[in-house]
């Protein structure tokens, strides 16, 4: 059974992976009407909302890891999303500008990840050693300290969903409004956001599995 739920939860991870890289794959080579590329289509969209000191860079890491960096309040996009005009690369600019504007705005749930960030950071580096420890050496209060930081954890995971889901939908809008987008297009963008999206439910409901195998796991050796 232990087993069981853990392949479930390594098969929903890579899945979820599997899935966005395909869809990312797929709408990089399906270009706009409009032709803007996706450093134009943020820098309209974060302009149109009063952000001109927000300044949109290009980042010389890989495929998917555009962010919006809340510290240095910049957008950063990978080589193809900044340069290119496919669906691919203005469905992931606007969303990483839709952080942007979160962050302008003061959108609730960020206050709420960023109180929960320390706690969940010392937890992401000691949560799965601590609940081990205890479930080896047999003391329950190390093996219940572990099970908590990994329910913080997932209590992280859980609050970044709307941040997600909220930054994909002001994308949506702000594509939409802006013209960078007509409908048919709109339609592949959510396609696009969507399949990201998963990769961040997956990401929980898996973290939620490791910790029900761990609770099966020492009530077998009770
Ligand atoms: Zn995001």
């Amino acid at each position: 059974m232990e087993t069981i739920v853990y392949l479930i939860a390594i098969g929903l991870t890579f899945w979820a992976q599997y899935k966005v890289k395909g869809a990312y794959l797929h709408f990089s080579t399906v270009p706009t009407n409009n032709r803007m590329n996706g450093a134009t289509v943020a820098r309209r969209i974060l302009d149109a909302k009063g952000l001109y000191d927000v300044p949109v860079q290009m980042s010389q890491n890989g495929v998917l890891s555009d962010h919006f960096d809340p510290k240095a309040n910049t957008v950063n996009l990978s080589p193809k999303v900044y340069n290119e005009s496919s669906i691919a690369s203005v469905a992931v600019a606007a969303h990483e500008v839709g952080h942007a504007i979160q962050y302008a705005e003061k959108y609730s749930f960020i206050g709420l990840r960023n109180t929960l960030l320390p706690m969940a950071i010392i937890s992401g580096h000691m949560g799965w050693i601590v609940a081990f420890i205890g479930l080896i050496s047999g003391f329950d209060a190390i093996f219940y300290l572990g099970l908590a930081m990994l329910m913080v954890i997932a209590a992280f995971q859980f609050i970044t969903l709307p941040i997600e889901f909220d930054a994909s939908k002001r994308a949506l809008v702000n594509l939409e409004e802006g013209g960078f987008v007509d409908l048919d297009e709109r339609a592949d963008a959510k396609s696009m956001l969507s399949a990201a999206a998963m990769t961040y439910i997956a990401a929980f409901v898996a973290t939620l599995l490791q910790i029900y195998r761990l609770v099966l796991m020492s009530n077998r050796r009770r």
